[in-house]
This record gives C-alpha cells, sequence and structure tokens, in this order.
C-alpha cells in the first residue's frame, strides 16, 4: 500500500472515530445503547464526508476548467502571425507591446526579432445591404418606388 494513501486513510479514520466516538458516548449517557449511536454516527459522517469531497472535487473541476479557458482567451488576445525572416515559415508569436520581442522559429529555429509597424486607415459606412432572405421582389421595389 502507498505510504501517503496509508496515512490519508488513517486521518480519515481518526476524522470519522473520533467525533462518532464522542456523539455515541454523549447519547449513551442520556439514552443507553452506545454500539447503535457508534454506527449511526460513523456512517451519517462517512456520508457527509463523502458529499463534501465529490462537491469540492467537482468544484475544482470547473476552476481548473475556468482557468484553462481563460488562458487559451489571453493567448489568443496577445498573439501576432509572423512570417519567419529566414525561412518564411508562417508563426504564432506571443506579443507585449511593454517589451523587445524576440522568436524562434518552429520550422528552422533561428532566433526572429519581431517589428511593428502601425499606419492608419480611413473609416467608411457600411453600405445599407438589404437582411438575407429577403425575396428580389421586395428589394426591387424598394429601389425602384414609382414602379419604373
Ligand atoms: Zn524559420
Amino acid at each position: 500500500m502507498n505510504k501517503n494513501l496509508l496515512i490519508v486513510t488513517l486521518i480519515s479514520l481518526l476524522i470519522i472515530l473520533i467525533p462518532s466516538l464522542l456523539i455515541s458516548l454523549g447519547l449513551y449517557f442520556l439514552l443507553g445503547h452506545f454500539l447503535q449511536y457508534l454506527l449511526i454516527s460513523m456512517g451519517t459522517i462517512f456520508i457527509i464526508g463523502q458529499l463534501s469531497n465529490q462537491y469540492f472535487q467537482r468544484r475544482i473541476e470547473l476552476d481548473i476548467q475556468n482557468f484553462q479557458a481563460r488562458i487559451e482567451e489571453l493567448k489568443s488576445e496577445q498573439s501576432v502571425e509572423a512570417t519567419c525572416a529566414y525561412c518564411k515559415t508562417r508563426m504564432m508569436v506571443p506579443i507585449k507591446l511593454s517589451q523587445r520581442i524576440t522568436h524562434a522559429c518552429p520550422d528552422c529555429k533561428q532566433v526572429n526579432l519581431i517589428v511593428f509597424q502601425f499606419t492608419t486607415a480611413q473609416i467608411s459606412t457600411p453600405l445599407d445591404l438589404p437582411q438575407l432572405g429577403t425575396p428580389i421582389t421586395a428589394i426591387l421595389n424598394d429601389s425602384n418606388p414609382q414602379g419604373m
């Protein structure tokens, strides 16, 4: 038997036994029947322990899933697609604008310096396109209201 498993098992038995003994001793002095109360309190504490273990295990799994999803989200927000300056392989490079960025090419293993070039563009107004699924006759009638 694994040493850690043995320690955990012994601690679990103590966590179940000590409160069970105290509860059943108290009930024995009040009502008698020590063994029955001992078994009932041990079973109750065991079931409560199992339920709380399942609850916390599920909660930890959800936290891990949320954490991994957040990491993926951050990765996708902070990376750019670049072309290797040596072998022209396309690669995703994680970026931080606050520091000098170098990235080793996954293909040729050469280290690239990532350089940004910013420019400006005009903002255009989107066209007023008809909704998808609009019948063609309705579109034609709208654009030609005099019926010509
Ligand atoms: Zn390369």
